[in-house]
């Protein structure tokens, strides 16, 4: 029996190793490293699949979510409503602004922010929301934008775990008023080191992000506003646009990874995912629960089978936010996925064996 890995990352360069080779040669070759043509070319190809008109290729997905709040003019005194289970980048980047992040449940089935519960967030500082497409799977962005529009907010995405997903069937980049898209090696898009990227329909933020990614500067040498060093490198824009060739194969893979897993473990002690039908996810997490998820892991690795968990502290129960003062309970539906989340080996290269292996493990000590 081989040990199941919960994702092999090797495996997506082994694949495309020559395409790969090629355009990190290119680009070693160029002479360029920094703001040139591979980074222009996978803007325009990455804004033509997410949907957008505009894409502002950053330096990871944190600074995409940052750059684009204080874009929208977001800082001191006001409050963005977030996820209150989320990855904690999408609290920082608010905290970051000098803003306050305002958790808000989500919903029980989806695991998305709840549209239902943002009215009664919403106070006089409130600016913006910032839904999470959790997992893979778009948030329910009609009420979010409906209930945005109302009351005067910004809407702005987390896409970092949704490259390609759709909802009602269209891409997701133009939503709102801007999408943040994370390139870390692990995501569905992953470069071989850290990246980030912007979407939007909007050009005036488009053109404030550019400035504020590379110094506040437009012209080299006069500095507009105070801007940051946050740019996609020349490597990995070509890097990239080799993988966003292979993006929905790949993500097909993982589409059939999870129908799989669906089909095995339906009759398991397991709460598998629930997937709304207006949503095509691409998977980025295959997320059980489990009452006693941590003997689940134990006894899975005893197995030798890897799984991981997304994520077991939320935001408002880190260290880092315990000025925020939010006491154990605050949070209970965002705090009992922390206590029983268990995400499954899922990936492009995971072969049928591997998750044959997964499923066998599971099926037998997961009865009913
Ligand atoms: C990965 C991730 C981020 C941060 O992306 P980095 O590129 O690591 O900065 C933000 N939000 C979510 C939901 C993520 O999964």
């Amino acid at each position: 029996m081989n040990n199941v890995h919960f994702l092999d990352l090797g495996a997506t360069y082994h694949e495309l190793k020559s395409e790969i080779d090629a355009a990190v040669a290119r680009v070693l070759e160029s002479g360029w490293y920094l703001l040139g043509a591979e980074l222009e070319a996978f803007e325009a190809e990455y804004a033509a699949y997410t949907g957008a008109h505009y894409c502002i290729g950053v330096g990871n997905g944190l600074e995409a979510l940052h750059l684009t709040l204080r874009a929208m003019d977001i800082g001191p005194g006001d409050e963005v409503l977030v996820p209150s289970n989320t990855y904690i980048a999408t609290w920082l980047a608010v905290s970051q602004t000098g803003a306050t992040p305002v958790p808000v449940e989500p919903d029980e089935y989806t695991y998305n922010i709840d549209p239902q519960r943002l009215e009664e967030a919403i106070t006089p500082r409130t600016r913006a929301i910032l839904p999470v497409h959790l997992y893979g799977q778009p948030a329910n962005m009609a009420p979010i934008l409906a209930c945005a529009k109302m009351h005067g907010l910004k809407v702005l995405a987390d896409g970092a775990q949704a490259h390609g997903a759709r909802y009602h069937g269209a891409a997701i980049g133009g939503l709102g008023d801007a999408t943040a898209w994370s390139f870390y090696p692990g995501k569905n898009l992953g470069a071989f080191g850290d990246a980030g990227a912007v979407t939007t329909d909007d050009q005036v933020l488009a053109e404030r992000i550019r400035i504020l990614r590379n110094y506040g500067s437009r012209v080299k040498y006069v500095n507009e506003v105070q801007g940051y060093n946050s740019r996609l490198d020349e490597m990995q824009a070509a890097v990239l646009r080799v993988k966003l060739r292979h993006m929905d194969t790949w993500n097909a893979r993982r589409v059939h990874v999870a129908a799989t897993y669906k089909a095995a473990l339906a009759e398991c002690a397991l709460l598998l995912p629930v997937v709304p039908p207006e949503i095509t996810p691409v998977w980025h997490l295959y997320v059980v629960r489990h009452p006693q998820r941590e003997t689940l892991q134990r006894d899975l690795q005893t197995r030798g089978i890897q799984t991981l968990i997304h994520y077991p502290i939320p935001p408002h129960r880190q260290t880092a936010y315990a000025d925020l003062g939010w006491p154990a309970g605050s949070f209970p539906v965002a705090e009992s996925m922390a206590d029983s989340v268990l995400s499954l080996p899922i990936g492009p290269h995971l072969s049928a064996a591997q998750q044959g292996q997964v499923i066998e493990a599971i099926v037998e000590l997961c009865k009913t």
